[in-house]
């Protein structure tokens, strides 16, 4: 079932305690904090099968993206936000 869904999780990503790939599978959040931060999208709880190691990752994927990437992004929303709001304001005179 894993092998099937291809989706933009860590899954299949490596275990960061012992490097075990493919051995990640979801974890339920265990308190309120852990369900706000999830419905935040960015981080999801994992567990780790081969030595039951339980975090949580970003859900970009974690070692290859970094906090430059989620910069860029908020950068690229942002002047995206500007852009938009001057196009509004153009049509709207
Ligand atoms: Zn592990």
């Amino acid at each position: 079932m894993d092998e099937l869904s291809f989706k933009k999780d860590a899954s299949f990503d490596k275990c960061p305690n012992c490097n075990s790939v493919g051995k990640l599978r979801r974890s339920r959040a265990k308190s309120p904090i852990e369900q706000g931060i999830k419905k935040l999208g960015i981080f999801n709880y994992y567990r780790c099968r081969e030595c039951d190691w339980r975090g949580r990752l970003l859900n970009f994927g974690f070692g290859g993206i970094s906090i430059k990437t989620i910069l860029l992004y908020l950068f690229l929303m942002f002047v995206t936000a500007v852009i938009v709001k001057f196009i509004v304001q153009k049509f709207a005179m």
